[in-house]
């Protein structure tokens, strides 16, 4: 089972991005952390089960092959200040996400179903049946 935290397990256009992206941030005084890069389906399965079948609060409507995750295109972070982590730091994830939009990356903020203010992504312009598509050919 594999929910990486590491920019290495990007593919490299992403994780290209995804760097760039921390020294942006780092640029403007705010410190980033990558809490997740790559996830396997079985990780991706094990995250839709909570708050369904397992305990916890629901954090993913994605199971397998349904996150842009499992295709190595994305990658979430939060805001740091003082050592800690800003989850709830509406402001700062809203300044973060426009230096990842300069970049040309995706971010999920501004997605009015599912919003979520700690999802980049680089698709490429591909959908996820795409993404599987693909997967499938190689
Ligand atoms: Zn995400």
């Amino acid at each position: 089972m594999i929910n990486s935290r590491d920019t290495k397990d990007l593919n490299p256009k992403t994780a290209e991005l995804c760097k760039q992206f921390i020294a942006k941030c780092k640029d403007q005084h705010i410190d980033v952390i990558i809490t997740s890069t790559y996830r396997d389906a079985e990780s991706q399965n094990a995250l839709y089960a909570q708050g369904r079948s397992k305990p916890g609060n629901k954090v993913t409507n994605a199971k397998a092959g349904q996150s842009f995750h499992n295709f190595r295109v994305a990658f979430d972070f939060c805001p740091i200040i003082n050592g800690k982590a800003q989850w709830n730091d509406e402001a700062t994830f809203t300044k973060c996400g426009e230096i990842a939009e300069s970049l040309g990356l995706e971010w999920a903020g501004r997605w009015l179903r599912f919003k979520e203010l700690a999802h980049c992504q680089f698709t490429g312009g591909l959908t996820l049946a795409q993404m599987r598509e693909s997967t499938l050919l190689h």
